[in-house]
């Protein structure tokens, strides 16, 4: 059976002391990828020199670790080893990467700077409604309630607390789980799992920080459902001033959050700047930090007010049409545009394109790229006349030949659902649905 993969992010609700916990993975998980790194471009030197029969691979390299681990760096067991296991992973991977041309020579992970998270595989760890259990999580707490400051004091009955130690708050349910109420719970591991319905299984899961807060991310295969989608062909011209304006008339505002908390953000960071900070020993005083989780969570709430209006919208096409076509922006390039460029980030439009690619899949449509240098606001939806030059401050179009006075936007949404037509016709040779916007 085909099977796909989504993925849900859960924020956690970790106690202080598996927030030291999770502290400790990621920070492991960097370090082992950094030394991993280094020895790579160790080997691959020696390589080149004729020193070594073969280029280092992420496989030899972690058993190289593995090797030395316990003499050198004893400390790494206090975390679980899927640390170790999906950091050589993140390495292979950068690399791979890397020799496709997808991406550039990979970096060395730097504290604060990085991205910090850590993989923990699907074998390790249960989920039940409102909990999330993390492999030595459990040990890894009662050895800190112990060494509780200066006094050591030993916990009797170890395996009553270990569970309990063990298990984070999620904020919500797993998704796409129904779990099994008929069923009690088992004692083993493999019982002990909520997840229970026999369609779903769980592949791997991350456990990250971002915008102030961690959170975990589940990746589940659950069965794909074929779907055959009759709605008509829509094209989608995404802007600034508004996200999108759709060949149907629809239009989705921009509810810009960064220039809403803008004034918010700069007070912050000018906050920020004032507070004492010893850049020698890279420590900031205790107000700083405060500051500084602030701002990281407002950061996060501007995301998520954006990833949430990204959601709506794309949901909303997705569901009304077979056939989208929209303007593939070269985003990067356009962001360079100065005068442009805070706007646009504002907009986020490279999300709303990979929410819309993914969403079309799923309900059996297609999301037609069409090329950036197609003349859509040039060109008039009624006569196919081009103009030479439409600037940006004409918010009408009005054409010389046949005299049509049209929205900038909704004209050029019609021809991009025309150029789409044409697209799923001459080019994907694909039966043309019916056009949305009664154009044809
Ligand atoms: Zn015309």
């Amino acid at each position: 059976m085909e099977t796909t993969i989504k993925a849900h992010k859960i924020c956690l609700n970790p106690m202080p002391e598996q927030e030291a916990y999770l502290r400790r993975a990621a920070g492991t998980r960097r370090f082992v990828y950094n030394w991993g790194l280094d020895q790579w471009k160790q080997h691959y030197a020696e390589y080149q020199a004729g020193q070594r029969a073969r280029p280092p691979t992420a496989y030899d390299l972690k058993q190289q670790f593995n090797a030395i681990r316990e003499q050198e760096f004893p400390w790494t067991h206090d975390v679980t080893k899927c640390v170790i296991e999906g950091a050589f992973d993140d390495l292979g991977k950068a690399f791979s990467n890397f020799f496709a041309g997808r991406a550039k020579y990979p970096n060395f992970k730097k504290r604060n700077k990085s991205h910090e998270s850590f993989y923990i595989a699907n074998d390790k760890f249960s989920v039940g409604d409102q909990w999330v259990t993390v492999p030595v999580l459990g040990d890894f707490v009662l050895k800190e309630r112990e060494s509780n400051g200066t006094q050591t004091e030993k916990i009797r009955n170890r395996r009553k607390y270990q569970r309990k130690l063990g298990k984070v708050n999620l904020a919500e349910k797993l998704r796409f789980v129904v779990s099994d109420c008929s069923k009690k719970a088992g004692k083993r591991r493999q019982e002990r799992k909520k997840v229970s319905s026999p369609s779903v299984k769980i592949v791997v899961a991350t456990i990250g920080k971002s915008g102030g807060y961690w959170y975990i991310s589940i990746q589940v295969a659950i069965p794909r459902v074929p779907v055959v989608n009759t709605q008509p062909a829509l094209g989608m011209d995404v802007g600034i001033k508004e996200s999108a304006i759709v060949s149907d008339g629809r239009r989705f505002e921009n509810q810009k959050p960064l220039s809403k908390y803008l004034t918010k953000l700069k007070r912050l960071n000018r906050d920020l700047s004032r507070k004492q900070y010893d850049p020698d020993t890279k420590q900031g005083s205790k107000n700083r930090e405060e500051i500084k989780l602030k701002l990281a969570r407002l950061h996060g709430q501007i995301a998520h007010i954006r990833e949430d209006t990204h959601h709506k919208l794309t949901t909303a096409i997705a569901r009304t049409c077979s056939v989208v076509g929209i303007e593939d922006l070269h985003v990067k390039g356009l962001v360079k545009n100065r005068k442009l460029a805070r706007a646009m980030a504002d907009a986020g439009l490279g999300q709303v394109l990979r929410f819309l690619e993914t969403k079309m899949q799923a309900a059996g449509g297609v999301a037609v790229l069409v090329d950036r240098f197609f003349p859509s606001t040039k060109t008039c939806s009624q006569c196919g006349h081009v103009k030479k030059r439409m600037p940006l401050k004409y918010r009408t179009f009005i054409c010389m030949k046949c005299g049509v006075m049209i929205d900038r936007d909704l004209n050029a949404a019609i021809n991009l659902e025309r150029e789409a037509r044409r697209i799923v016709r001459d080019v994907l040779h694909l039966p043309v649905p019916d056009s949305g916007s009664g154009r044809t």
